[in-house]
């Protein structure tokens, strides 16, 4: 595979731009090469800056659950753009979005745009920290909120990738703040309730997770967290930054049949541009200024082509008959592919599927239910598979603690390729 263009590319941006990279998860250091430099994207494809080109699981990691360049979405933002990208005032799209985010998400009776799924955390944070007047929150080991501080401690996504779950620079008292729990081990949260009684503003979890591999909360699990946050005037807070209008839609909270108290938005209600939003019930939400002394503000908050690019994606979603059931179709087809043939191989591997979210972890293990278990898949055979993954036209993300994405885009053909090529490398590997 010449990638010669993409090897100049790198070595001129490490020249300028830390690791080569504006986001660590772009980089290639845990797999080992040069990142590929990307020129244009089309439905399921990408193409890199020396015309290679790949079928697409990382989807911008989420957004682009219509494919890449959807006529619909680059029409709409054509027409924002000829009127201005963003006055600083308010714009009636704002409203329509809104209001299509809370007829599809019923736990949402007001929402808030932000610019990214980490402002919607770090602002849903401080907002139940403001209603609850607690300091205290949980989060789980391995989960990802985006980088705001309190969400750097035991962190999922690249934090995990490169080594760095707890990262310098969050001070002793952030951190302090911030609890860590055991995804799907109800008990290791029960006994944080019981030892901080009346201190723990929120619970904040990925209701299913994606940023250490995809995986399912048990009924036990998830439903007992709900009952302990009620039970303890704490807010539960559904971190649907990845999984809203991508595993149902109405997201996770649909999916499990469990209403948050707050739920953080993002990746696919952008269509694509810079996006984030936090909202729940009007009671809490009242709590924001200008109405209450909750603090948060935004010069770019819900910005015309973020509004236009997402109301678009949002709609499509919403309006064609069976979407997610066409979805659910083509990730079962793919995932059952590569099960058949992990068996006809008896290659050691699990993968794990909500949707059209799925992770391929490399382990020996016949089952991967929580952080532990994916602490034990081999990180290096996950590398060569990466590897020949890219030779082969498959782009997956670089990294085993990630989640792969399927879009609508995503033809018959191109799963099949993949599946085909997924047998060939397991085969070279074993
Ligand atoms: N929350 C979850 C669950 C995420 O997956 C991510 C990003 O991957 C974030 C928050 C942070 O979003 P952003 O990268 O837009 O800041």
């Amino acid at each position: 595979m010449n990638i010669k263009n993409s090897v100049i590319a790198y070595q001129e941006a490490v020249k300028h731009i830390p690791g080569g990279v504006n986001s660590p998860v772009r980089a290639f250091n845990s797999v080992g090469g040069n990142p590929l430099f990307i020129k244009k994207a089309n439905g399921s494809k990408i193409i890199d800056i020396d015309n290679n080109e790949y079928v697409d699981y990382v989807g911008s990691w989420g957004p682009m659950i219509l494919g890449h360049a959807h006529p619909d979405v680059v029409e709409a933002l054509h027409q924002t753009a000829m009127n201005g990208t963003s006055y600083g005032a308010p714009t009636v799209i704002e409203t329509e979005m809104a209001n299509l985010i809370c007829q599809l998400i019923p736990s949402i009776e007001r929402v808030r745009m932000v610019n990214s799924g980490t402002e919607a955390t770090m602002s849903a944070l401080r907002l139940a920290r403001g209603y609850t007047q607690r300091d205290l929150v949980i989060k789980f080991e391995g989960c990802y909120h985006g980088h705001g501080d309190s969400f750097l401690i035991k962190a999922g996504s690249g934090a995990l990738t490169f080594g760095t779950p707890n990262s310098p620079g969050v001070t002793k008292g952030t951190a302090s703040d911030t609890l860590t729990a055991v995804y799907n081990d109800l008990d290791s949260v029960l006994s944080l309730f019981s030892q901080y009684k009346d201190q723990i503003a929120a619970v904040i979890l990925e209701p299913v997770t994606g940023n250490m591999g995809v995986i399912k909360p048990t009924e036990q699990f998830i439903h007992g967290l709900r009952k302990a946050c009620t039970d303890n005037g704490t807010l539960l807070i559904f971190d649907e930054v990845m999984t809203g209008f991508r595993v149902a839609r109405g997201g996770a909270q649909e999916l499990l049949d469990i209403t948050p108290d707050l739920t953080t938005l993002g990746k696919i209600i952008g269509g694509g541009l810079p996006v984030g939003a936090y909202g729940g019930k009007k009671e809490i939400m009242d709590m924001l200024a200008p109405n209450g002394p909750v603090y948060q503000a935004g010069t770019l908050s819900g910005n015309p082509m973020a509004m236009a690019a997402g109301l678009t994606t949002l709609k499509i979603v919403n309006e064609i008959d069976g979407f997610y059931e066409q979805l659910e179709e083509k990730a079962a087809f793919l995932a059952e592919g590569i099960q058949k043939n992990l068996e006809a191989l008896n290659f050691p591997g699990v993968i794990n599927r909500v949707g059209s979210m799925f992770t391929l972890f490399f382990t020996k293990e016949t089952e991967v239910n929580n952080f532990s278990d994916v602490m034990k898949c081999d990180t290096d055979l996950f590398a060569q598979y990466f590897k020949l993954g890219l030779e082969n036209g498959i782009y997956t993300a670089p990294s085993q603690f990630e989640a792969g994405f399927v879009s609508i885009a995503h033809s018959q053909e191109d799963l099949q390729k993949t599946i085909d090529k997924s047998y060939d490398a397991f085969k070279q590997l074993l």
